[in-house]
């Protein structure tokens, strides 16, 4: 899960980013809207954008509702100062998905992420599942024939990330511009060792083989015939 977060006060949010990196987020963080905004309309998508409204250069409001024009829907959580209550109204008229009103406790922000990242697709259940594999991204447990399975936090997003786009091909540039931040340096032959440390885990252990090599690309997690 990838969030792109946009806020000026530096203290503030590098100490987000660091409380949403240890609930196992990838997060990248921008000081100014414009930044916010050519990030998001350019190639690596982001799975939610958390946004203060007061920025340099292009606000939130505007940032959101540019980015909507653009045909960007992922899911956006608004920051205001206390008081600017009409900022809330005119940020959700503007595409935004919610607001919370600074300060606010970071138990709060991680209760607001769950509720957006499950949000999308209209999808009710959270679980994710694939033949007997099963995923809650909620929680952070996997089950694979009723048999709770152990993970690394990074194997744990790659899985998530690949089952959250199962029966489709999921190329290592694209699983690292997902699981990592931006800013990385994550080499493919990285992605591979942890690949084979959750096979190792998942699939090793059981009759039906689920994570398949596409070779010289990266990977599928499907059910094959
Ligand atoms: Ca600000």
């Amino acid at each position: 899960m990838r969030i792109l977060l946009i806020e000026d006060e530096h203290k503030l949010a590098n100490a987000i980013k660091r409380a949403l990196e240890l609930q196992k987020y990838a997060v990248d963080v921008v000081y100014d809207g414009e930044e916010g905004f050519n990030l998001t309309i350019g190639e690596e998508a982001c799975d939610l954008i958390i946004s203060d409204i007061m920025l340099p250069s292009l606000d939130g409001i505007e940032f959101c509702k540019r980015i909507r024009q653009e045909g960007i829907h992922t899911p956006v959580l608004m920051l205001t100062a206390k008081g600017q209550i009409q900022d809330k109204v005119v940020g959700l008229d503007n595409g935004a998905d919610d607001y919370m009103v600074k300060p606010f406790s970071f138990d709060e922000l991680f209760a607001r992420v769950r509720a957006l990242v499950r949000r999308p697709k209209g999808e009710r259940d959270p679980m994710l599942k694939i033949a007997d594999l099963r995923l809650d991204p909620v929680n952070f447990k996997v089950i694979r024939a009723g048999k709770q399975i152990k993970l690394s936090t990074r194997e744990f997003s790659i899985l998530e990330y690949l089952m959250r786009n199962q029966n489709k091909v999921v190329g290592k540039k694209h699983l690292i511009a997902h699981v990592w931040d931006y800013d990385a340096n994550i080499l493919p032959g990285t992605v591979e060792v942890h690949i084979k440390n959750i096979r190792d885990k998942i699939d090793k252990p059981f009759t039906k083989r689920l994570i398949h090599t596409v070779r010289g690309f990266g990977y599928e997690i499907k059910v094959e015939n």
